[in-house]
């Protein structure tokens, strides 16, 4: 299978070409044909699937036609729940759109609201926006919809999670009737599949399976660990491994700058991103993170939404993440597009739940690896593996 065997146009094929893209993801081959037949379309994918390129290839397609774009429209509206999410989406249109005569622009709150407004003033084709941000610019009249074919909700799940569906439902109530709509979830849980129901119109359906996806390329192993102790643990796996690099999640934005403390006191370089800091100081370390410069980033699962890194090598979870689903949300981000990687989990008594829950929906058990030096004074009991958390949405 081949990109142009999907029915995308040669400048289209040239620049994923140019990317090194030689075959179609999973999601690709599955979307790409049905989003040019003009279907609404709701799929299960998550980051790491090349998902991305799944709805922006055909969109580019279908908006590549010739005819005058009216100052403050916009044809295709891709909806993402993080600032860092809608750049790297925004990027990715920008790479795929190169041989292409088309417009993109990338707008999110805690920035200047003039410079967007002063963009939108000529228009753009594609606007990838987070829900609050692009509200405030229909209040104020610096963009209108009367021209949209296209809407994207990209992560809805997450999007729910992080309570915009006020937000999207004003939004959807401004668009034309008559338009595509996509949505892609990690998970369809009820509430997406609700959000899908009123966003779109017979959607077809598709899934890729994340377990699938992730498992031949990922290592992922654990480690067991009184909650004293994690810290500790944490430095000499660094140091002893030898750790090049590594994405670590905390659950509590509190944590993060308590774990960069602590690994600080043992000469380990680290630093964080949260809720909590400036968009420009999450940038700024976001923007060393990649470059290498800094080796250790230390992340709330929000922040680090949509985070994107070539070649990232292991990404550690300090903290068990809960919903289980985020845990196939995080160690996606490591063993992208054929790279291998590694996901290690650090896991106290008081998470077994969690584990029960994440072991049961891999419908496997992770690798226990015992570290010298680190016994164990509350052992963490084997999984269930048919657990259901109590209070799953
Ligand atoms: P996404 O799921 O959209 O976040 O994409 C994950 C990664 O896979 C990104 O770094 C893309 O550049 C890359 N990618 C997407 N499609 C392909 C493909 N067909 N072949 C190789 N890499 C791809």
């Amino acid at each position: 299978m081949s990109f142009s065997k999907l029915g995308l146009a040669d400048p289209i094929v040239k620049a994923v070409a140019e990317l090194g893209y030689d075959t179609p993801t999973e999601i690709q081959q599955q979307a790409i044909p049905i989003i040019l037949s003009g279907k609404d379309l709701m799929a299960a994918a998550q980051t790491g699937t090349g998902k991305t390129a799944s709805f922006v290839l055909p969109l580019l397609e279908k908006l590549n036609t010739d005819g005058e774009l009216r100052g403050r429209s916009i044809r295709a509206l891709i909806l993402a729940p993080t600032r860092e999410l809608a750049v790297q989406v925004e990027n990715n249109i920008v790479d795929y759109a190169k041989h292409l005569n088309l417009s993109s622009l990338v707008v999110y709150g805690g920035t200047d609201l003039e410079p967007q407004k002063q963009r939108l003033l000529q228009g753009v084709d594609l606007l990838v926006a987070t829900p609050g941000r692009l509200l405030d610019l229909a209040y104020q009249r610096a963009l209108f919809f009367e021209d949209l074919e296209f809407l994207v909700l990209d992560e809805a799940d997450r999007m729910l999670d992080m309570g915009f569906v006020d937000e999207i439902n004003k939004i959807i109530d401004r668009l034309p009737v008559k338009r595509q709509s996509l949505l892609f979830s990690a998970t369809l849980t009820d509430d997406v599949r609700y959000l899908a129901d009123t966003v779109s119109h017979n959607a077809v359906e598709i899934s890729v399976s994340p377990q699938n996806k992730a498992a031949p390329k990922i290592h992922q192993w654990l480690v067991t660990v009184d909650k004293d102790t994690k810290s500790a643990l944490l430095s000499h796996l660094i140091n002893e491994q030898h750790w090049d690099q590594a994405l670590i999640f905390v659950e509590k934005k509190h944590s993060a700058a308590k774990l960069v403390e602590q690994l600080g006191k043992r000469d380990i370089l680290a630093d964080s991103i949260h809720s909590g800091r400036s968009q420009a100081m999450r940038e700024q370390v976001l923007s060393d993170f990649k470059s290498g410069k800094l080796k250790y980033l230390i992340a709330t699962g929000i922040a680090a939404r949509g985070i994107d890194i070539d070649n990232l090598s292991r990404v550690v979870n300090y903290d068990l993440p809960y919903p289980a689903e985020e845990y196939i949300h995080r160690i996606g981000r490591t063993g992208r597009a054929g790279a291998s990687g590694e996901a290690i989990s650090l896991v106290s008594k008081d998470d077994f739940k969690n584990l029960c829950a994440i072991e049961s929906l891999l419908g496997h058990i992770i690798q226990r690896i015992e570290i010298e030096g680190f016994p164990v004074k509350k052992t963490v009991p084997i999984s269930i593996l048919n657990y259901q958390p109590k209070n799953k949405r």
